[in-house]
């Protein structure tokens, strides 16, 4: 196994569950890829890229026993909060009731029209939810699902149309279009305008937390217990995970891969070979190229690895004092913190990182993970994580590394507007590019998801026509990570896919051999 983020500790904890001897090579001297929490700063957890659970397959926490390895969850409550630059704010509630009397502060209409929308999002969830779960459909077998005017309508809606569209044709505030909108930019680098965007909104909405269809919330403790406890299953279940470690290339013979060679020259043979590494990286840097046709290499310059993200991160001597709700702590504090008060300011933030700049004014989401669960600070301190959502993969001037305290000064500029304390509340801050995301942990152009998560490329086109199934077109290499179905997030269902399709290949080898 090549990789040990989540969805390689997923498959691997699979695969030694099935009986497989099982090694996990991982780069960095800690497992998680993306899912991690660390300690800049004593006493101070922050997830340093992931911050939000409800993807992760209910089968997997089951399966492997995640609870008994210290998986906790908390499910937001407010959902949501919108401040907005005239002092008004919307929160969205998970009691739809309360909901609706936020929404009716803006439109009456729009409140009536919420009980609806939210009926027709639950058939969307429950719709889509298998097709994520399963193996990767195909656009037939998809359409299948999808038969007589209702579903067609709502076939067309997922694959064609814009989040906007979709929106405006339920709502008329703006306010209500932005905060219900933010997560159609979640994943895939275009704006809620575009063709596509409808289908975003809804595979972002394909969440489940403590039984709450639609939720999302923290991990206790911080993302990084995710994946602890997924390595101690993984361990449990008889796997060998190694850190440290990175593979340099595949060794192949006679057409096929039969093992690794490591940074540090160690060679090991493997009667197969996973990756949970994206596959631009999985086939264009350490396969053999011999082993990758032309028609191969085509395709993967093909598939868009843009949607990336600005960290920043934050240790906070004390909550802020928004504006719109001046009370500290507040419920708001526990929300998901949303600046982007139209889907307007988004389409200008977005097209602000394709002219190669980080969006300026950015839009952003923010988590005060400490109000909700004290252990991941001291006593009385705070942590602040604040995702950039539009930041291009390269600047058009200079690099990264050089903008670092220009982004930390627009970020906090901008929530000023809202929180205008914000900057005597911050002890220590980083950020983290896209290109530390690259670097650090091997994410082709910092693409968070492995891959945008737009309707192109999900499903049998994921990674492309022909390569869907975890069985990569290179005999003995499978691909377990988020850029097999059913995409990136924190789902685990790559991994645990792909385990069952080689557990398959190797009970039919050992079969057709004894
Ligand atoms: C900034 C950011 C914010 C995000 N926010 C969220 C969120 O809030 N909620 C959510 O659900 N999802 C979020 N995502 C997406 C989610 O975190 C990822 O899709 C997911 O964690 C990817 O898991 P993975 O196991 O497929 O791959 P990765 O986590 O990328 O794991 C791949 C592993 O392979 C290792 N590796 C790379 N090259 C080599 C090599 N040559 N040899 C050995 N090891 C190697 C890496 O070090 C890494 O550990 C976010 C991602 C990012 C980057």
């Amino acid at each position: 196994m090549v990789g040990g983020g989540h969805n390689g500790l997923t498959c691997a904890a699979y695969l030694a569950r099935g009986g497989a001897r099982v090694l996990v090579l991982e780069r960095r001297p800690i497992v998680g890829g993306a899912c991690v929490t660390e300690e800049p700063w004593p006493g101070f957890r922050i997830n340093t890229y992931a911050y939000l659970a409800g993807m992760l397959s209910g089968r997997v926490i089951d399966d492997l026993g995640l609870a008994r390895h210290g998986y906790r969850t908390i499910p937001h409550d407010p959902e949501a909060f919108l401040p907005l630059p005239d002092g008004r704010s919307l929160t969205l509630w998970s009691d739809p009731v309360r909901c609706q009397k936020e929404i009716a502060k803006f439109s009456q209409r729009d409140a009536a029209a919420y009980p609806r929308y939210l009926q027709r999002w639950s058939e969307v969830i429950a719709l889509l939810g298998p097709v994520l779960g399963g193996p990767p459909p195909s656009l037939r077998q998809l359409a299948e699902q999808f038969r007589g005017p209702d579903y067609e309508r709502l076939l067309r809606d997922l694959v064609l149309r814009s989040a906007e569209d979709l929106l405006s044709e339920w709502f008329e505030s703006e306010e209500l279009k932005a905060a219900l909108g933010f997560s159609a930019c979640v994943g895939a680098f275009t704006s809620p305008s575009r063709p596509g965007t409808a289908y975003v909104l809804a595979h972002n909405s394909v969440t489940e937390l403590e039984g709450r269809a639609g939720a999302w919330g923290f991990t206790v403790g911080g993302m990084g217990r995710t994946t602890e406890a997924l390595a101690a299953a993984a361990r449990g279940f008889g796997a060998e995970i190694q850190t440290g470690t990175g593979v340099k290339t595949f060794l192949a013979h006679d057409g096929r891969v039969v093992g690794v060679e490591t940074e540090d020259g160690h060679r090991i043979d493997s009667r197969v070979v996973a990756s949970a590494v994206d596959i631009k990286r999985t086939l264009l840097s350490l396969t053999p190229p011999e082993l990758v046709s032309d028609e191969v290499a085509r395709q993967l310059r093909g598939f868009r690895t843009c949607a990336t993200t600005l960290k920043f991160n934050a240790a906070l001597r004390r909550l802020p004092r928004f504006s719109a709700k001046p009370e500290v702590p507040g419920p708001h504090h526990q929300a998901s913190v949303m600046i982007g008060p139209s889907l307007e300011y988004l389409d200008r933030a977005y097209e602000c990182a394709r002219a190669g700049r980080l969006s300026d004014p950015p839009f952003a989401e923010i988590l005060f993970q400490s109000a909700a669960d004290p252990s991941v600070a001291p006593p009385g301190h705070h942590t602040m994580t604040c995702s950039v959502k539009y930041a291009p993969t390269r600047l058009a001037e200079g690099a990264w590394s050089d903008h670092r305290a220009a982004a930390a000064d627009l970020v906090l500029g901008t929530l000023e507007e809202y929180a205008p304390d914000i900057r005597e509340t911050v002890e220590h801050a980083q950020v983290v590019t896209p290109q530390d995301i690259e670097t650090t942990l091997g994410m082709t152009g910092g693409s968070c998801f492995h891959g945008d998560l737009t309707p192109d490329q999900m499903f049998s086109m994921r990674p492309f026509p022909g390569a869907s199934g975890y069985r990569l077109p290179v005999p003995g290499l499978y691909l377990c990570g988020s850029s097999a179905h059913p995409g990136g997030g924190v789902t685990g269902i790559p991994g645990r896919n792909a385990a069952e399709v080689i557990l398959a290949d190797l009970r039919q080898a050992a079969h057709t051999s004894g």
